[in-house]
C-alpha cells in the first residue's frame, strides 16, 4: 500500500531531529538534500530521494541507524530505508570519517566499533576509551513503566540485579516488537553500572555479535573476539533470533555462553519468540536458553497502554484531556513504540501552535493519518463509517426494537437489553472505542463499557442471548 503525500508532513521534523544528533557540516552535506518520497508496505518501508549514488552509499553504510532512529520517532513501523537517486541534484563528495574507536579497561587491547559495518573490529593500536559497554543512558528503569504486561519480567530483572549470575542464568526475555525488550535490557545494564562499578558490562545485539565473529574469522584473530566477549561480568545480548541458520555464530555463542555460565557471569538474552519456536538453531544451544528462566512481555491490554501513555504524556508535558488519552490508548492497541509515535506527532503539532490545546478533530486526524503505522486502525476507521448503521439496523430487526427506543432513555428490560447488544457488537465487530460508542448513544464511555461487559458476561450462561447475537452477526455478513 502506498501512502499519500500527507504522510510527508513529518519529514521536516525528522530532519530537525537529525540536526540535533549530528554536526552542522554533516547535516548540511548528507541530510539537507534528502527528500521524502513515500511510505510503503503498510508503513514498513520509506522511500527517500538522494542526489547521487555516492550520497546513497554513504547514508546507507554510515548513517542509516541515525536516519532510522529519527524516522522511527514519527514513523515507528519503518524497518527498511530505500534510496532513489534524483536525476537533477548533484552531491559534493566527502571522505568518510574515521570509525568510532573503543578500548578495554586494561588498556592492553583496543577495538573499534565500526558503525559503518555494524561490527567490532579488533585493532592492536591504542585508542581513547569510549562507550565500551554500548549502554544508552536514554533507557533506564526510571522511565520504564511497570504494568501487567511486564510485571513478571520486572521482578526477574530485580532479582538478578540483587543476585547476578546465580539465581536465574540465563534470563531469556521474549515479546513482540516495540514492547520494551531493548529498553529493559539496557536498563538492566545501567543499573549494574550504577550499583556495581567493578563489573564489566557488555550490551550487544546479536547482529553485532555475528558481524564481529565474521570479521574475526576473516582477519584470523579469533582470540581477540573471544577476549572481547568472554571478558565480562554481565553479557546482555539483544535480538538473539538473528542467530537462526548461522552455524558458525551459534558455535561461537555456545562457547561464549558456556564459559560465562561456568563462571556464574550473568547472561540476559532477548528474542522476538520463545526458544521453542526457533528453527535452524542447534538443540544444545536452545536447551541452554532454557537453563535459567524464560519470561515474556505480553501484549499490553488497555489498562497497560493507559499506564504507559499517561506516564509519557506527563514526561512530555503534553496538554491532553483524559478522554483524549483514553482514545489514543484504545486506538493504538499494538505496542508502546506505536504509542510513542502518536505522541511525537502530537508533540509536533503542539510545538507548532503552543498555546492552543489539541482539539478532538486534530487528534482524530493524527490517529487516522496513523494508518501508515497500523493497518488495523485504518480498517477500523473505515468500517466505522460503513457499518455502524448496519449493525444498528440488524439489532433492531432481530431484537424487534425500534430505533427510537434504542436511543431513548427507556429502562424497559427488552429495550435496555437491545441497547447493550448494540454496544457489544459495535465493540466486537467494529472495534469501536468506548468513547465513540458512548458518543453514538449520546452517553459517556462508561455506559458503553458497562453495556459491552454486561453482555459479555451474560453470554457465558444465556444460550438464547448467544443465539440471538449469532443471528445478528450472520445478518451483518450479508
Ligand atoms: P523492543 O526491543 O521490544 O522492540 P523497545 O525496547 O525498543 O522494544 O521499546 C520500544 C519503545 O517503547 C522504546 O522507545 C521504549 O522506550 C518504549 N517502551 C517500551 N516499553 C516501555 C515501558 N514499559 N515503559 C515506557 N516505555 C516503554
Ligand atoms: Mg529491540
Amino acid at each position: 500500500m502506498t501512502q499519500t503525500s500527507k504522510q510527508s508532513n513529518y519529514w521536516p521534523l525528522v530532519l530537525e531531529s537529525l540536526r540535533d544528533k549530528v554536526s552542522g557540516t554533516v547535516f548540511k552535506t548528507w541530510f539537507s538534500q534528502v527528500n521524502f518520497l513515500s511510505i510503503e508496505n503498510t508503513g514498513r518501508k520509506v522511500i527517500l530521494e538522494v542526489p547521487s549514488n555516492f550520497n546513497k552509499k554513504y547514508l546507507e553504510t554510515k548513517y542509516s541507524s541515525y536516519l532510522k532512529e529519527a524516522i522511527n520517532k514519527f514513523y515507528p513501523r519503518v524497518v527498511h530505508l530505500e534510496f532513489k537517486i534524483s536525476k537533477i541534484a548533484k552531491a559534493k563528495q566527502l571522505e568518510p570519517e574515521d570509525v568510532f574507536a573503543i578500548q578495554d579497561e586494561t588498556g592492553k587491547r583496543s577495538y573499534e566499533m565500526d558503525y559503518k559495518k555494524n561490527q567490532i573490529e579488533f585493532k592492536k593500536e591504542t585508542y581513547h576509551q569510549k562507550n565500551l559497554n554500548n549502554l544508552n543512558p536514554k533507557y533506564t528503569f526510571d522511565n520504564f513503566v511497570a504494568n501487567n504486561s511486564n510485571r513478571l519480567v520486572l521482578s526477574v530483572a530485580e532479582a538478578i540485579i540483587k543476585k547476578p549470575g546465580t539465581l536465574y542464568n540465563p534470563v531469556f526475555i521474549y515479546s513482540g516488537v516495540g514492547l520494551g525488550k531493548t529498553h529493559l535490557l539496557q536498563a538492566i545494564g545501567q543499573k549494574y553500572l550504577e550499583q556495581r562499578p567493578d563489573f564489566k558490562i557488555k550490551y550487544t545485539t546479536c547482529e553485532t555479535f555475528f558481524n564481529s565473529f565474521i570479521s574475526s574469522v576473516k582477519q584470523k584473530n579469533s582470540k581477540d573476539f573471544k577476549d572481547y566477549f568472554r571478558n565480562v561480568d554481565i553479557l546482555l545480548i539483544d535480538d538473539i533470533q538473528f542467530i537462526s541458520g548461522k552455524e558458525g555464530t551459534q558455535e561461537a555463542f555456545f562457547h561464549t555462553f558456556n564459559e560465562l555460565h561456568q563462571q556464574n557471569k550473568q547472561i540476559v538474552i532477548t528474542s522476538d519468540k520463545p526458544p521453542k519456536s526457533f528453527v535452524n538453531v542447534t538443540e544444545r544451544l536452545l536447551s541452554r536458553f532454557e537453563w535459567g528462566v524464560v519470561v515474556d512481555i505480553s501484549k499490553p491490554d488497555l489498562e497497560d497502554r493507559l499506564m504507559v501513555l499517561k506516564d509519557k504524556v506527563e514526561r512530555m508535558r503534553l496538554d491532553l484531556d483524559d478522554s483524549q488519552i483514553y482514545k489514543i490508548a484504545e486506538m493504538v492497541n499494538t505496542n508502546f513504540r506505536d504509542l510513542e509515535g502518536v505522541l511525537n506527532r502530537i508533540e509536533a503539532r503542539v510545538k507548532l501552535i503552543p498555546d492552543k490545546p489539541l482539539e478532538d478533530f486534530e487528534l482524530n486526524k493524527i490517529l487516522s493519518s496513523y494508518s501508515d503505522l497500523s493497518s488495523t486502525i485504518e480498517v477500523k476507521l473505515s468500517n466505522q463509517i460503513l457499518t455502524a448503521d448496519k449493525v444498528l439496523k440488524a439489532v433492531c430487526q432481530v431484537c424487534g426494537t425500534a430505533k427510537e427506543d434504542i436511543f431513548s432513555r427507556s429502562r424497559e428490560k427488552s429495550i435496555a437489553n437491545s441497547r447493550q447488544i448494540l454496544m457489544y457488537l459495535l465493540k466486537e465487530e467494529l472495534e469501536m472505542s468506548y468513547p465513540s460508542i458512548g458518543k453514538f448513544f449520546k452517553r459517556d464511555h462508561s455506559t458503553a463499557l458497562h453495556g459491552h461487559k454486561s453482555i459479555l458476561k451474560k453470554m457465558d450462561t444465556d444460550l438464547k442471548l448467544k443465539q440471538k447475537i449469532n443471528i445478528i452477526r450472520q445478518g451483518l455478513l450479508d
